[in-house]
């Protein structure tokens, strides 16, 4: 039987490399529904490939322009708003959700998805940042699979014992070593960063990826996101994960077990490799990936994060010990921060400054339902945009 499938966030870098696994399939995968925000061509064109039964757009104006493209053969029925996003999350024919929407933009439709029971594909880390506690709990409630692709929680999930339930001890697991690459400003000193520049931020070294999360892995916010992210994953503390720097992105993360083994997942730094593993657990299938070439890559390096020049892996951890809304609170302020570099309104410098403010001025409040998170959420979207004011001068401190 064909798997039908969800992709929430298409148009975008995970979006694509996973059509790109679907198209290798198609015995297998049919595509139900694509969801984007604005890019009506690419999905225009996307529409036309896939034939999906619904094609979401975020915008309401960039889903009169999809319509507007497709001729009227066209047997896809265009929608856009964010209810429509979470009715194809969560609609009875979709078996599978590849949640790949950037941000807390995310959080409706995934949780959704999680609350209906699918197969979640979870790319979208930060709606489990905002929300872990009520994300884990619609998955065990709604009986979903949610299945790691971020590739460090792909790798670990890969390391783990195949019935580990969330305890360390009952499978003698030590740690987690996280891995990551650095990003492209790995070794600079505090001063070198200084001026960096948004294309400078984005080129990362390994991995091709949207924009904000390449920014994210230049501050080391991304690693910060990601211990969270295992945290409410693998039901463990920030001091069960050590974070390592490995430059050579190959290695994709590592479980260490107490009786001195360590067992890595090591592939390409190519997302189809995780997306694949997802579509198809507990199968395996060709994702398009080469080989690695171990004689080709021939050494492999580790050093400990820089937590003084990059501290929003501090704040992360941080946010997660103070619980309740703060990592909502890091998540949001994080997003109004990274834009606001995009726009070079502020320096790299100035990012982890304006998340750690926010934090310090947040009250944590305990999350009993999502109104808890989207209040945390839109607070520190406005108190972030508040101190951007004061920072730059238009209002007093
Ligand atoms: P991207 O910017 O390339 O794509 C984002 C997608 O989300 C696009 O399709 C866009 O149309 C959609 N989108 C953006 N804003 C939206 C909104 N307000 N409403 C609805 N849809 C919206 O991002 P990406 O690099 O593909 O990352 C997607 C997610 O996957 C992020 O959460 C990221 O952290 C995670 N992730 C990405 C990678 C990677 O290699 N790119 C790796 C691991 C995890
Ligand atoms: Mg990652």
């Amino acid at each position: 039987m064909t798997s039908q499938i969800t992709v929430l966030g298409a148009t975008g870098s995970i979006g694509q490399s996973t059509l790109d696994v679907v198209r290798r399939h198609p015995e297998r995968y049919q595509v139900f529904a694509l969801t984007a925000a604005t890019r009506a061509d690419e999905m225009a064109a996307l529409v036309r490939e896939f034939s999906p039964r619904y094609a979401v757009m975020a915008d309401s104006e960039a889903a009169r322009r999809l319509q507007a493209q497709l001729n009227c053969g066209c047997e896809t029925t265009v929608l856009s708003g964010t209810r429509a996003l979470v009715e194809v999350a969560e609609a009875e024919e979709v078996d599978q959700v590849m949640a790949a929407i950037v941000g807390a933009a995310g959080l409706l439709p995934t949780l959704a998805a999680a609350e209906a029971g699918k197969r979640v594909l979870l790319a979208n880390k930060e709606s489990l940042v905002m929300a872990g506690p009520l994300f884990m709990q619609a998955v065990r409630a709604g009986g979903a699979t949610l299945l790691p692709i971020d590739s460090e929680h792909n790798a670990i999930f890969q390391a783990l014992p195949h019935n580990y339930g969330g305890d360390f001890s009952a499978h003698g697991i030590r740690k987690i070593l996280l891995t990551a690459s650095g990003g492209p400003f790995r070794g600079c000193t505090a001063a070198e960063l200084e001026n960096v520049t948004p294309a400078q931020a984005v080129a990362h070294p390994n991995w091709s990826m949207g924009q904000k999360i390449s920014v994210d892995s230049a501050t080391l916010m991304n690693k910060g996101l990601e211990l969270i992210e295992a945290c409410f994953l693998f039901n463990c503390v920030p001091d069960d994960v050590q974070v390592v720097v490995h430059p050579q992105s190959v290695i994709h993360s590592m479980v260490q077990y107490c009786d001195g083994s360590v067992i890595a997942q090591l592939g390409q730094p190519d997302m189809r490799t995780p997306i694949a593993y997802g579509l198809a657990w507990p199968e395996r299938i060709d994702a398009g990936v080469q080989s690695l070439d171990l004689f080709n890559i021939a050494r492999l390096d580790f050093t400990p994060p820089d937590e003084d020049t990059f501290p929003c892996l501090r704040l992360a951890k941080e946010a997660f010990s103070a619980g309740g809304t703060m990592p909502a609170v890091l998540n949001a302020a994080n997003e109004i921060a990274v834009e606001a570099f995009l726009r070079e309104q502020i320096a790299f410098s100035f990012i982890p400054t304006l998340i750690a403010r926010v934090m310090a001025r947040h009250d944590v409040q305990p999350i009993q339902h999502l109104a808890d998170v989207m209040a945390a959420d839109q607070w520190a979207r406005d108190c972030a945009v508040a101190q951007l004011d004061v920072a730059n001068g238009r209002v007093n401190a």
